[in-house]
């Protein structure tokens, strides 16, 4: 059976700190219809947080003027995608970036641990990045009620 969009949205929010909570808040809201337990919700707002918050302070370094893209997708099998995309600067090693505390970015205390966070909390994580163009990273999670 061909599986179908049932529902999608998209938007685009600036590179600021603040929109991390918009984007997770967002996102909540999107799934919500969907019956997604607790602990699926939390995952997903996670890995969200932790997709965007790359986006910012790596992909932009912080430059608020740039936009981050969320694209969200619920299909009919009760698999959820969610896309954060940036035009930032990209990653020239995304094997090594995605090792468990690899970072370029310890002097601000961060731990490296993001992109094995996103691992954990989602099905399926997929990483697409070009220096100078821009990273976009795709999860996928099942919401288990869908599958009952
Ligand atoms: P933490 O997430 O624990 O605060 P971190 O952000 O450094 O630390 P990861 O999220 O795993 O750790 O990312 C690993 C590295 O990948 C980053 O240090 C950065 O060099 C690179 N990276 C991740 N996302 C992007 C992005 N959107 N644009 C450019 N580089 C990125
Ligand atoms: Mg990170």
């Amino acid at each position: 059976m061909k599986r179908e969009k049932l529902n999608e949205m998209k938007m685009k929010f600036r590179a600021l700190s603040s929109n991390e909570g918009f984007a997770r808040i967002v996102t909540t809201a999107f799934i919500m219809p969907y019956s997604p337990t607790v602990e699926e919700l939390a995952d997903i707002k996670t890995a969200v947080s932790e997709a965007v918050t790359n986006a910012i302070v790596h992909g932009y370094r912080s430059n608020g003027d740039k936009y981050v893209s969320l694209t969200a997708v619920m299909y009919s099998d009760g698999s959820l995608t969610v896309s954060i995309s940036d035009k930032g600067c990209g990653i020239p090693d995304i094997h090594k970036a995605m090792e468990p505390l690899f970072t370029t970015d310890a002097e601000n205390e961060r731990t490296g641990m993001g992109f094995s966070i996103m691992e954990t909390f989602t099905d399926k994580l997929r990483v697409v990045s070009r220096v100078g163009e821009g990273t976009r990273v795709t999860m996928t999670k099942r919401l288990s009620v869908f599958s009952k």
